[in-house]
Order: structure tokens, then C-alpha cells, then sequence
């Protein structure tokens, strides 16, 4: 079962942590704010580094309603 991860745009300032730690989940949009594009792109392990990587902690990760990161 794939993780669900929530990010927070208005705290998302574009560092692109996420999507250097988890490339096949996280991108960049035009607005260079961080979305997810795959939910299922990376381990979750590699997902919940990303989150957890994330210098303004926009990114959440949960399964089953626990949060994760
Ligand atoms: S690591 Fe955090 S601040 Fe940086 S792009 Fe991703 S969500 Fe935005």
C-alpha cells in the first residue's frame, strides 16, 4: 500500500531537497513549488527521508492515518 504524503505550499519555499532525495515522487512545478508526481516513485523509506529533509518540514508522510514523517 502506497504512503500518502500531504505538502504544504505556502510553506514550500522550491530548495528541491525533496525531489533531489526522492527524484521518481517529488518534482518542481512551473511555479517552483514541490508536487508530487508518483506517490509510488520511490521506497518509502527513500520518501520519508525526503520528508524529512524538507528545511521548512512542508511534507508529511502518512499510512493508515500514522504519520510517518
Ligand atoms: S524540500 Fe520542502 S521546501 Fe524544498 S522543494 Fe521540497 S517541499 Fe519544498
Amino acid at each position: 500500500m502506497s504512503v500518502e504524503i500531504r505538502i504544504d505550499r505556502e510553506k514550500c519555499m522550491g530548495s528541491g531537497n525533496c525531489s533531489f532525495w526522492a527524484p521518481s515522487t517529488f518534482d518542481l512545478d512551473e511555479e517552483g513549488i514541490a508536487v508530487v508526481v508518483d506517490p509510488e516513485g520511490d521506497s518509502d523509506e527513500k520518501i520519508v527521508l525526503a520528508a524529512q529533509g524538507c528545511p521548512t518540514q512542508s511534507i508529511s508522510v502518512w499510512r493508515d492515518g500514522e504519520q510517518l514523517a
